[in-house]
C-alpha cells in the first residue's frame, strides 16, 4: 500500500483544481470519485459563469475568492486550453424604485474590489442589448464577467493533474476513514485501502457524510436544486451578456446566459430539497423561469428548448464556504458548502488549500518538469474548410460525421475517449457529440457502438452515466 502525501475526495471543479495546484509539486497525490468519470456532480449541472463578484457580501470567503478566482481565469483556461468568453453582464432594473438596488450592488461590488463597474440606461443600454425590454430602467454593468464549458474545464483540470503525476481512481467511493489519536490512519475505498497523511473533503453533497468519517461534523449542508433550460443555437443573438434580474431573496435569480458554446440557456430555480438524488425538472419550474425570463426579453419561447437539467448547490447553513483543517484531526481538511460562486473560485480556493496545507506542515517543493499546459484535441467544426479537406485527406475518420448537429467526427470520439471517456455522457461533455437540436437522437446510437469498440466491451455494457444507466438492454 503506497502512503500518499494528500489523497483528495471528490472530482469535481474543487477537487480536481486542488489536485491541478498541488500537482507542481514533488508530491504523491490520489484523487478518488465515486462516479466512473470527473465532474458529474454539480460541476457539471451548474450555469458556467465566471462570476464578476458583485452579489457577495464584503468579507465573505465568497466574496474574496470569488474575485480571486475570477481574475485567474485568464491565464488558467490559456494553460488548459479551455474556451473562456469575457462577455460581461447587465443586472437590469425594471422598476424607479429598484435603482437603488443596483447603486447598493455597485457600491458592494466595489468594496470587493470589482473592477469596471457602470450603470448605463437609455440609447447606450438597448444599444448594448436591443432585445431588452423597453421597460428596463437601467442597468449594472460588470464587464469581467466570463463564462466557461464547467465539464470541460473539470476534465481538463484533471487531465492535466494527471500529466503531472496525480494518480485519479474512478468508480471509487470512499467508505470509511480511520483515524487513530488525531492522527490519519487509512481509507477505504470501494477498491480497497489507501494511506495518506493529508486528506481533503471535496466530496460536494456528499461531504457531510464524509466529514462524519473522520470527526464529529461542525457543518450542516443546505440543498438547493436548480433547473436550467437550454436553446437552439438560433436564438443565441438574442442576448450577448449574462443578464441578471434584481433578486430578492439569497440567490441570484433566474438569467438568461449565452453559453461559451453558442447556446442561450434560462435558470436556475434555487429550491430547498431534502433528497440528494432529486435532479427532476418540473413543468412548473420551466414555467416560472419562462415567465420571469420574458419579462426581461419577450422574445425568449419554449419552442426553442432543445434540453433540461438539474443540478443540486451544496451550500453550508451560515452561508459562506467552509474551508479549514480540523482542530482534532491532524492533516484532514474541509473543502464544504462550495455552492456558488464554487466555480469561479475554484481556482482561488485550490491556491487557498495548498497553503493550508503549507502551514499544516506539508513540505512543498517545486517540481523542475511541471507541466502547465494541456491540449485539447482537434474540434473539426472550428477549422477552416481546407484544414478540414486537409484531415479527411490523412484519414477519413475526420470525415465521418457521428454528430450532425454539432459536427463531431468519428476521430474527434475515438480521440475523447483515449482521453478517459468511458461513458455516453462523458464522450457529450468532452465533444458536444449529443449537445444539439436532437439531443442524441441521431449520434447516441453510433457512440455506443464506438465505445463499446474502443473499449473492447459489449455494447449491453456501455452505460450513460456509469452504474447502472445501461443504454442498451438485453433480454432475461
Ligand atoms: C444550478 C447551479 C448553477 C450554478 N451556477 C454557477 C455559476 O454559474 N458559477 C459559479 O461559480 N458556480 C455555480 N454553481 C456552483 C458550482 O457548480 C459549485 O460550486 C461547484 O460545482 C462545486 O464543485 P465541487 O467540486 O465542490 O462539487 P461536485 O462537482 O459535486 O464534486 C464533488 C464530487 O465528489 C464526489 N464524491 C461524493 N462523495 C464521494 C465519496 N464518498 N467518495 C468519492 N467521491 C465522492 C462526487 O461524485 C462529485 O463528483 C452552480 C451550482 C448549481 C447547482
Amino acid at each position: 500500500m503506497r502512503t500518499n502525501n494528500v489523497l483528495i475526495i471528490g472530482g469535481g471543479v474543487i477537487g480536481t483544481a486542488i489536485a491541478r495546484a498541488l500537482s507542481r509539486y514533488e508530491l504523491s497525490i490520489t484523487l478518488v470519485e465515486k462516479e466512473v468519470e470527473v465532474g458529474f456532480g454539480a460541476s457539471k449541472a451548474n450555469s458556467g459563469i465566471i462570476h464578476p463578484g458583485f452579489h457577495d457580501q464584503p468579507g465573505t470567503l465568497k466574496a474574496k475568492l470569488g474575485l480571486s478566482g475570477n481574475v485567474m481565469y485568464d491565464k488558467l483556461c490559456k494553460e488548459l486550453d479551455v474556451p473562456l468568453k469575457r462577455i460581461g453582464s447587465l443586472l437590469v432594473a425594471l422598476k424607479e424604485e429598484e435603482l437603488g438596488i443596483l447603486e447598493k450592488l455597485k457600491v458592494q461590488g466595489e468594496l470587493n474590489g470589482v473592477p469596471g463597474l457602470k450603470i448605463v440606461k437609455g440609447e447606450a443600454l438597448f444599444q448594448m442589448e436591443p432585445n431588452l425590454t423597453k421597460k428596463v430602467k437601467a442597468a449594472l454593468y460588470a464587464p469581467g464577467l466570463a463564462v466557461v464549458s464547467p465539464y470541460e474545464l473539470t476534465i481538463a483540470l484533471a487531465e492535466n493533474a494527471q500529466q503531472n503525476g496525480v494518480k485519479v481512481i474512478l468508480d471509487a467511493e470512499v467508505k470509511n476513514i480511520s483515524s487513530v489519536n488525531g492522527a490519519l490512519k487509512r481509507v477505504e475505498t470501494k477498491h480497497g485501502f489507501i494511506l495518506t497523511d493529508y486528506l481533503i473533503n471535496a466530496a460536494g453533497l456528499f461531504a457531510d457524510e464524509i466529514a462524519s468519517m473522520v470527526e464529529a461534523r461542525n457543518f450542516t449542508l443546505l440543498l438547493r436544486k436548480g433547473e436550467e433550460y437550454i436553446l437552439d443555437k438560433k436564438t443565441a443573438d438574442l442576448v450577448k451578456h449574462v443578464i441578471f434580474p434584481i433578486s430578492q431573496k439569497e440567490t441570484k435569480g433566474v438569467l438568461i446566459i449565452p453559453t461559451v458554446d453558442g447556446n442561450l440557456m434560462i435558470g436556475p430555480t434555487a429550491k430547498r430539497i431534502e433528497k440528494k438524488s432529486d435532479l427532476s425538472t418540473s413543468r412548473e419550474d420551466l414555467q416560472v423561469i419562462l415567465n420571469r425570463v420574458r419579462k426581461l426579453v419577450p422574445q425568449i419561447s419554449s419552442e426553442n428548448i432543445i434540453a433540461s437539467f438539474a443540478g443540486i448547490r451544496a451550500g453550508s447553513e451560515k452561508g459562506d464556504f467552509i474551508i479549514t483543517p480540523s482542530k482534532k484531526v491532524k492533516g484532514f481538511i474541509n473543502v464544504v458548502g462550495i455552492d456558488s460562486p464554487g466555480l469561479t473560485a475554484a481556482p482561488a480556493i485550490a491556491q487557498m488549500v495548498v497553503d493550508i496545507l503549507s502551514q499544516e506542515g506539508l513540505k512543498l517543493r517545486k517540481k523542475r518538469d511541471y507541466q502547465p499546459s494541456r491540449k485539447k484535441w482537434i474540434r473539426f467544426r472550428e477549422l477552416p474548410s481546407r484544414e478540414k479537406g486537409r484531415l479527411v485527406k490523412k484519414d477519413k475518420r475526420y470525415g465521418n460525421i457521428i454528430c450532425r448537429c454539432e459536427t463531431v467526427s468519428e476521430m474527434e470520439v475515438i480521440e475523447a475517449i483515449k482521453r478517459g471517456a468511458r461513458t455516453l455522457d462523458g464522450v457529450k461533455f468532452r465533444t458536444r457529440a449529443g449537445m444539439g437540436r436532437c439531443q442524441g437522437g441521431f449520434c447516441a446510437p453510433r457512440i455506443v457502438q464506438i465505445l463499446a469498440r474502443e473499449l473492447g466491451i459489449k455494447v449491453e455494457e456501455v452505460t450513460k452515466r456509469g452504474r447502472k444507466s445501461n443504454i442498451v438492454l438485453t433480454k432475461k
